[in-house]
C-alpha cells in the first residue's frame, strides 16, 4: 500500500502549507479505493446505490416492431404520393393482442399504440388523417412517409448492449430501465460505512445546558445531513472531548467499523499537535493548510486498528468550513470509495449583482443567492458576512459561488461559477 508520503510525492507542486484545492483533490483521489464487496438487491432497493457491474440487455427493447400511434398499419409502398389511397380493412391489432391474420395486398390493419406491427406492414397512418368508409379507409396524399410512426425492435436498447454501466448511481429512470429488461435484482456495491464525531471541550449536545463559553455541536447535524444524502451507512460517535484517551478510543472504534472517519475541529494550528500525537500511534496523518476560504486547515490520514483501516478526513471546526470542505473534498472521495464514477459538480454561470473582492492564489467559496434577473438571466448575490462560523449564511444561500484559485476581484455584472445546493447530495 502506498504511504501518504508516497502519494504526496506523486502530486506535482505538493506543498502542505499552501496546498491548492486541485492538488488536495488529486491527492485524495489517489488515496481512496472503492469497497470491493458486492451484494444483490431487489431493483426498488437499488435506488441511490452504486451499480457494481455493467447491466447488459438480454433482449431487444422493444422486443418487436410496434406502432407509435393509434391508427392504421399499412404497407408504405401502397401509399400514393399524388392522390388519396383507398385500402381495405383486414382486422385490428391491440397492445398485447396482436393481429396475426393475413393482410392481403392493398389492405390495412386497425392498430393501437404499442401493438405489434403485423407481418409485412411497415408504416402507421395516424387515425386523425384517415376517413373511414365502411370496411375501407382513405388516406390523403402526403400525410405520412413509408416507415413513419413505427417503433423498431431494439431501437431503445438492442440485445447485448450495455444498458447501465458499472459505477452508476441508480436513479428513478434506471429502475424503470432495469424493469423493462425483466431484471428483478441488480448487483450493487455494499454501502460505505462512515463514522463521524465532533471534537471540542466547548461543545454541548442538544439537551445539555449551554454553559458559559460553550456552543451547541452543530457539525454532527450538518454532516449527518450531507452523509445521509450520499446514501452511506452512518455511525455517529457523538462529541469527543479534547482528551488524548477519549480521542484515541474514538479513532480506534471508528477504524474498526468504518471505511471512512470524518471529524470536525482540532486540526487548526493551536490544536493540531495534539491530534498529531494521537494519530502517530494509530496510523498516518498529514496536516494541510489549503489555499482556500473557508476551510484552510484540514487533516487527511489513514487509521489502522486490528487489521482494519479507515480513511480519515479531519475537517476544520468552523461550521461553514465543515460544509465547504465536505463538498470540496469529502463528497467525491466517498463517492469514489462507494465505487461510483465521480463526475465534477455541475456549475451554473450567473452574473454577480455586486463587485466581490478576491485575492488570486486561493479558492473561495462564498455563499450566494441565485435567482433570475429582470432580463431572465441568472444572477447571484452574496449573502452578507462570510465568516466561517456563520452557519446561517449556508442556510440562507441556495448555492456556493466558487471563486477559482487564479481568479481576482469580480466586477459587478461579471459572470461567476455557482454550485447550486438543489440536486447536490
Ligand atoms: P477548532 O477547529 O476546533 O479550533 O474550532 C474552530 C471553531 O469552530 C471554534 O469556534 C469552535 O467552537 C467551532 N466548532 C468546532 N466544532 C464545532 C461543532 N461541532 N459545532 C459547532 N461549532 C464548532
Ligand atoms: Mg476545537
Amino acid at each position: 500500500m502506498q504511504t501518504l508520503q508516497d502519494i504526496a510525492s506523486c502530486v506535482s507542486g505538493y506543498d502542505p502549507n499552501a496546498l491548492p484545492v486541485a492538488k488536495a483533490q488529486a491527492f485524495i483521489a489517489q488515496l481512496v479505493q472503492p469497497v470491493e464487496a458486492i451484494e444483490k438487491v431487489a431493483i426498488r432497493a437499488s435506488l441511490g446505490r452504486v451499480l457494481a457491474r455493467d447491466v447488459v440487455s438480454s433482449i431487444d427493447v422493444p422486443a418487436h416492431d410496434n406502432s407509435a400511434m393509434d391508427g392504421y398499419a399499412v404497407r408504405g409502398g401502397d401509399l400514393a404520393t399524388d392522390q388519396p389511397t383507398r385500402l381495405q380493412l383486414a382486422g385490428t391489432g391491440l397492445a398485447g393482442q396482436q393481429y396475426s391474420g393475413p393482410v392481403p395486398q392493398r389492405s390495412c390493419v386497425r392498430i393501437m399504440t404499442g401493438a405489434v406491427m403485423p407481418a409485412g406492414l411497415d408504416t402507421v397512418v395516424p387515425q386523425e388523417f384517415v376517413t373511414v368508409d365502411a370496411a375501407q379507409i382513405v388516406v390523403p396524399a402526403g400525410v405520412v412517409r413509408a416507415g413513419d410512426n413505427r417503433r423498431l425492435a431494439g431501437e431503445a436498447l438492442a440485445r447485448g448492449e450495455v444498458a447501465l454501466h458499472a459505477g452508476r448511481i441508480i436513479r428513478p429512470a434506471d429502475l424503470g430501465l432495469l424493469a423493462s429488461l425483466g431484471h428483478g435484482e441488480v448487483s450493487v456495491r455494499r454501502r460505505l460505512r462512515v463514522a463521524f464525531f465532533s471534537t471540542g471541550d466547548e461543545l454541548r449536545s442538544i439537551g445539555e445546558p449551554l454553559d458559559q463559553g460553550c456552543v451547541y455541536d452543530s457539525n454532527r447535524y450538518t454532516l449527518y445531513g450531507m452523509l445521509q444524502r450520499l446514501g452511506v451507512e452512518l455511525l455517529d460517535l457523538g462529541v469527543v472531548r479534547d482528551e488524548p484517551a477519549a480521542l484515541e478510543a474514538a479513532f480506534r472504534q471508528a477504524a474498526e467499523c468504518a471505511d471512512a472517519v470524518i471529524t470536525s475541529g482540532g486540526v487548526s494550528v493551536g490544536e493540531a499537535d495534539y491530534t498529531k500525537k494521537i494519530m502517530a500511534e494509530l496510523g498516518e496523518v498529514l496536516f494541510w493548510k489549503i489555499a482556500m476560504r473557508p476551510g484552510r486547515p484540514m487533516a487527511i490520514g489513514r487509521i489502522s486498528h486490528q487489521g482494519s483501516s479507515a480513511i480519515l478526513f479531519g475537517l476544520p471546526g468552523n461550521p461553514v468550513a465543515v460544509m465547504v470542505t465536505f463538498y470540496a473534498f469529502v463528497r467525491d472521495a466517498l463517492l469514489a470509495m462507494s465505487g461510483a464514477a465521480v463526475e465534477p459538480l455541475p456549475m451554473l454561470q450567473a452574473a454577480s449583482v455586486a463587485a466581490i473582492r478576491k485575492k488570486p492564489g486561493r479558492t473561495e467559496y462564498q455563499r450566494g443567492i441565485v435567482g433570475r434577473a429582470a432580463d431572465g438571466r441568472w444572477q447571484v448575490a452574496i449573502t452578507g458576512s462570510q465568516g466561517s462560523g456563520i452557519l446561517r449564511s449556508m442556510s440562507v444561500a441556495n448555492g456556493l459561488v466558487v471563486l477559482h484559485h487564479e481568479q481576482g476581484n469580480v466586477a459587478a455584472g461579471e459572470s461567476v461559477d455557482v454550485i447550486l445546493f438543489d440536486g447536490l447530495v
